[in-house]
């Protein structure tokens, strides 16, 4: 028998495996919901036993280290993952939470999100023009993949009706960049003429085909996008103060976006980003169960994969009162659906079509 100490570093060594396989190699050897159940017992064990809960432990951590054929990108802002509940009881208790947490008994009105099944990114605009697009990576480096993500067609180059000088000169974007079902089904197709492997399932395909050296082949790969949040919105000046250089991020966001995430999501698509079409906003617990529900039943007929369904808190500055753990805000929970299949036995092997 195996103490707690020994336990956790067991578990903790497979899953910083299952993590480098996903996340890097973009090629898991496990199906997600073997390395759920997984995280989830390292996540009680390090409840029970808090002295043994380390910050290098995969239970603290982020995605994966960002791939050095790329160059890095420091987010101004941190990118972080989301906290899961897999259960209604589940999603009640983090509701309960929330409200404890802010002393309040009233309804939350939350904003309803699909969980979309592909990879996180981050679009840097600067005076209304894409300079800049980076992966999630381990949250505060990720790969620039800008060459790569102006081959996606539903992302614009330059935002739309930026209200002139006043607006402010850095807009952040954050989304999920996903394969299309169509697509990943056509490129697996085409794989399996040619007598390759194809991908594992869209998760896989997009982050394999946006981590490309070679953006010709990106292009060819149908790739599309959501916007889900904004990230550093504002101005950041540099000044020489006797001799040591000075920078200043001046935060606009309040500024110029709603107090509402909801809003903001419209007001992102109004700049031309492109928002799913399923996001709802709904004010009371019931209806967040109901669009849990509602989206699982349309799940087979939708053109792209999700796992679950995101819901945030709506309000701004709830959120910001409501603030982040170690590797996801407080104020948003994804509520994931049952595992629907297990890990097809297909390798993930890069081919260029
Ligand atoms: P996650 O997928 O559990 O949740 C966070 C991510 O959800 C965000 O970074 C974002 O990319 C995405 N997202 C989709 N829709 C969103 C929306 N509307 N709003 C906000 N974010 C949205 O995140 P993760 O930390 O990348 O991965 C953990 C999960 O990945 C695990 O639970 C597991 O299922 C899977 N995983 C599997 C393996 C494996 O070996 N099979 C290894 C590592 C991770």
């Amino acid at each position: 028998m195996l103490n707690a100490q020994e336990k956790i570093s067991q578990i903790q060594q497979q899953l910083n495996q299952y993590n480098h396989e996903y996340y890097v190699l973009d090629q898991p050897t496990v199906p997600d919901v073997e390395y759920d159940r997984l995280m989830n017992e390292l996540i009680a064990l390090e409840t029970a036993n808090p002295s043994l809960k380390t910050l290098d432990s995969p239970s603290q951590k982020v995605g994966g280290q960002a791939l050095k054929s790329f160059s890095q990108v420091t987010h101004q802002l941190p990118m972080l993952s989301l906290d899961n509940v897999f259960s209604l009881e589940d999603f009640h208790a983090f509701v309960k939470r929330v409200k404890d947490r802010l002393n309040n008994t009233k309804a939350l009105t939350f904003c309803a999100e699909p969980k979309l099944d592909g990879l996180a990114v981050s679009l840097r605009y600067e005076q209304g023009q894409l300079v800049q697009a980076a992966t999630r990576g381990d949250g505060s480096v990720g790969e620039n993949i800008t060459t790569n993500i102006r081959t996606i067609k539903s992302i614009p180059l330059k935002l739309m009706g930026v209200p002139g000088k006043d607006f402010p000169a850095i807009v952040e974007v954050r989304g999920e960049v996903f394969m299309p079902k169509a697509s990943f089904n056509a490129l697996n197709e085409l794989a399996k003429k040619r007598g390759e492997k194809g991908f594992a399932n869209p998760r896989n395909a997009a982050a394999g085909s946006l981590r490309q050296l070679d953006s010709k082949i990106t292009a060819k790969r149908n790739l599309a996008f959501y916007a889900y949040s904004l990230g550093f919105v504002g101005e950041v000046t540099f000044a020489d103060a006797g001799g040591s250089e000075t920078i200043d991020n001046l935060d606009l966001t309040d500024t110029f976006f709603a107090n509402s995430h909801h809003q903001r999501l419209c007001q992102i698509k109004a700049l031309g980003l492109p928002m799913c079409p399923e996001v709802r906003l709904l004010d009371t617990e019931q209806a967040c169960d109901a669009f849990y529900q509602d989206i699982l039943a349309k799940r087979n007929g939708l053109s792209y994969e999700i796992d679950g369904t995101v819901l945030k808190v709506d309000d701004i500055s709830l959120q910001k009162r409501l603030g982040f753990v170690a590797r996801a805000p407080r104020w948003a929970i994804a509520y994931k659906f049952p595992a629907e299949e297990e890990l097809t036995t297909v390798d993930d092997v890069e081919f260029q079509v």
